[in-house]
């Protein structure tokens, strides 16, 4: 399966993709995990990419769209199939992806739109906590971890990062609706969306993706 994990910052897509990957065996690519690790290790990539994170602005096309098509151009990749999280985040993004998809005559499956209003996303993200090992994310409050300050499944080290700080919070979502929303239209036009709400409880918001990924599969089985 070729799978793209759409909605706002804080929608519960770096969550939901840990399982569906691990559920349907897909290679899970975050382009924000990518970028955070480069900056931490201080690679030319994590240069060019910090200034625009702090900021809660989006990295720039060709920076991101060059990662994507190394990582998703192997053998390994095309096997599995993949889940994208994160990418594409604008329309130029969408139609490099679309052009490296048929370079490897591959085509995408869904894209999944996680519904999330603004007043949650503000305060999922100031109140999240993610692992530096694992990157499984928690929330104080609906989610907290069972030791403050420890990830229930790696022991890793739990921070918040640092552009979930209200004001980058706010600048972030912006963007998403300046930049991002309109890949709704763009993919709805080729009738992949399938929408999901995003509001409810992380495993009501799995069942519920899982549904609608099962049925795709039955449909494909049945083609
Ligand atoms: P995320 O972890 O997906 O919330 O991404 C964190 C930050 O990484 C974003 O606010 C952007 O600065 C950058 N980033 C991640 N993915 C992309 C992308 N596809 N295009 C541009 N910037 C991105």
């Amino acid at each position: 399966m070729r799978l793209i994990l759409l909605g706002p910052p804080g929608a519960g897509k770096g969550t939901q993709a840990q399982k569906i990957a691990r559920e349907y065996g897909l290679y899970h690519l975050s382009t924000g995990d990518v970028l955070r690790e480069a900056l931490e290790a201080g690679t030319e990539l994590g240069r060019q990419a910090k200034a625009y994170i702090d900021k809660g602005e989006l990295v720039p096309d060709e920076v991101v769209i060059g990662l994507v098509k190394e990582k998703l151009g192997t053998p390994e990749v095309s096997a599995t199939g993949f889940l994208l999280d994160g990418f594409p985040r604008t329309l130029a993004q969408a139609k490099a992806l679309d052009a490296l998809l048929e370079e490897l005559d591959q085509e995408l499956d869904a894209v999944v739109n996680l519904e999330v209003q603004p007043l949650t996303i503000v305060d999922r993200l100031a109140k999240r906590r993610v692992c530096k090992q694992c990157k499984a994310s928690f929330h104080l409050e609906f989610n907290p971890p069972i030791v403050a300050g420890v990830c229930d499944y790696c022991g890793g080290e739990l921070y918040q990062r640092s552009d979930d700080q209200e004001e980058t919070i706010l600048r972030r979502l912006n963007v998403y609706q300046q930049q991002t929303e309109p890949l709704i239209t763009y993919y709805a036009q080729q009738d992949l969306v399938i929408n999901i709400d995003g509001e409810r409880s992380v495993d009501e918001v799995s069942r519920l993706i899982g549904e609608q990924l099962a049925e795709l599969t039955n449909k494909h089985d049945c083609a």
